[in-house]
C-alpha cells in the first residue's frame, strides 16, 4: 500500500532512471569537454540525450540548455530580460515570481484576461498547488500574434500530461517531478542561436551554462521521461475524484479549490471544514500518509499563501488548506484509503476538541 501523496513536491526515482544514472556513472563518467575517445563518447551521448528530450517536447534539440533544475532555468530566463517589463500570472511558483521581481520590471496579470504589453510573458502550464491547468497554448498563440515572447514553466505538466510544447518560445522543466533525479532540469530557448547565461565560467552548453555537464543526471532525466510518457494515456482523475467524493461525504462543507477549472489528474487542494492543516498533516503522517499544506518550496512562508489566495482561498481558509497529489501508479483503493485516514483523523481531532471544550466550558 503506497501512502505517499506528495508527488507535486517530488517523486521517487524510477528504476529505469536509476539504471541509466548508474550506467552513465560507471561507463561515461569522463568529462565531456576532454579530447580523448571516452570523453568524446560521453559528449556524443549527452547530445543524443538532448535530441531525445527535444523529440519528447516537440522542440529542436539545439534550443535546450541543461540546468540544475527548474529554479535555475527560471532565474536564467529572467536574468536575460534584466531591467525590462515582464508580465507573469498571479499564481506562478516563487522561482518565477522572485526571479522576475529581482531582475525585471515585473507585473502580475490574470492568465484568463488580457495580455499586458511586456518584453516577456510567463504563465505556468499547470499550477503546483491546485493542479489548475492554464491556457498556455492559447496564450502562446496570442503572444505570437502580438510579437511578445512567451514562456511557460511546465514543471508540473511535464510527466503528467502530453508535452507538446512546440508553440512556446521558452519552456522550463525539472527531472525530479517525473521520476528523474533531483538537481536536473532544463530551459528551452527561443532558437538554436539565442545566447543567454546566468552561470558564468567555461564554454559548456554552447556558452549558455558553465560548469562540467552532469551527464548521468541528464541521461537519467531523459530516460525517466521516456519511461513515463507512454504511461500517461492510462492516467486519469478517477482516483482523485473518488477521494474528493468520499471526503465530501464525511466532511460536508469541504471546499475543493480550482474544482471549476480543468486540473491535473493527480492533484487536489481543499479546505477542511475544521481544524488546522498542520493537525491534519500530523495525524495523517502518524498513519503513514504523506500530504502537504502547500508547496514544499514555500511552506510556512509568504510564497505559498500568496498563490493559494490568488487561487481563491480566503485568509481565514488558508490555515485549513491541504494538498494531496498522487502518482502514476496510485490506485483507486489507495486514494480511498487516504479518505478513510482523513475520516479517522477527523474523529480523533473532533473528540479532542470536544474534550477540551468540556474541560474548560468557559473558554
Ligand atoms: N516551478 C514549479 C511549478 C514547481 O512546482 C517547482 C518545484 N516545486 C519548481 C518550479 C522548482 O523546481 P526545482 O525543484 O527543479 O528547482
Amino acid at each position: 500500500m503506497n501512502r505517499y501523496f506528495d508527488f507535486n513536491a517530488t517523486t521517487p526515482l524510477l528504476p529505469q532512471a536509476r539504471d541509466a544514472w548508474l550506467r552513465a556513472n560507471e561507463k561515461h563518467w569522463h568529462n565531456p569537454s576532454s579530447l580523448y575517445r571516452d570523453a568524446g563518447i560521453a559528449s556524443q551521448m549527452l547530445e543524443a540525450a538532448r535530441e531525445r528530450l527535444g523529440d519528447l517536447l516537440g522542440v529542436d534539440a539545439g534550443r535546450i540548455v541543461f540546468t540544475s533544475g527548474a529554479t535555475e532555468a527560471n532565474n536564467m530566463l529572467f536574468s536575460a530580460f534584466a531591467g525590462q517589463p515582464t508580465a507573469i500570472s498571479t499564481i506562478e511558483h516563487p522561482s518565477v515570481r522572485e526571479a522576475a521581481r529581482h531582475w525585471t520590471k515585473m507585473r502580475e496579470f490574470d492568465a484568463r484576461g488580457d495580455i499586458p504589453d511586456a518584453a516577456l510573458v510567463s504563465v505556468m502550464a499547470a499550477n503546483n498547488e491546485s493542479g489548475e491547468l492554464l491556457p498556455w497554448r492559447e496564450l502562446a498563440e496570442r503572444c505570437r500574434e502580438k510579437g511578445i515572447p512567451f514562456h511557460t514553466d511546465a514543471t508540473q505538466w511535464i510527466g503528467k500530461l502530453a508535452a507538446d510544447f512546440g508553440a512556446c518560445d521558452y519552456i522550463t522543466g525539472s527531472a525530479h517531478k517525473f521520476g528523474g533525479p533531483k538537481g536536473a532540469g532544463f530551459l528551452v530557448l527561443r532558437d538554436e542561436n539565442e545566447q543567454m547565461r546566468l552561470i558564468r565560467g567555461g564554454p559548456q552548453e554552447n556558452g549558455r551554462r558553465a560548469g562540467t555537464e552532469n551527464f548521468p543526471a541528464v541521461e537519467a532525466m531523459v530516460t525517466a521521461l521516456e519511461t513515463i510518457t507512454p504511461q500517461l494515456a492510462s492516467c486519469d482523475d478517477s482516483g482523485r475524484n473518488a477521494l474528493e467524493s468520499a471526503l465530501r461525504a464525511v466532511f460536508p462543507g469541504l471546499r475543493v479549490i480550482s474544482a471549476e477549472v480543468p486540473r491535473l489528474w493527480n492533484t487536489s487542494l481543499f479546505v477542511m471544514p475544521r481544524h488546522e492543516n498542520l493537525k491534519w498533516l500530523t495525524r495523517l503522517s502518524r498513519r503513514g500518509f504523506s500530504i502537504s499544506t502547500g508547496s514544499a518550496c514555500s511552506s510556512g512562508k509568504e510564497g505559498s499563501s500568496v498563490v493559494v489566495t490568488a487561487l481563491g482561498a480566503t485568509p481565514e481558509e488558508l490555515r485549513r488548506v491541504v494538498r494531496v497529489s498522487g502518482g502514476w501508479e496510485t490506485t483507486k483503493e489507495e486514494w480511498l484509503e487516504l479518505a478513510s485516514a482523513f475520516a479517522e483523523a477527523g474523529a480523533e481531532l473532533d473528540a479532542e476538541a470536544n474534550a477540551r471544550a468540556n474541560q474548560n466550558p468557559m473558554a
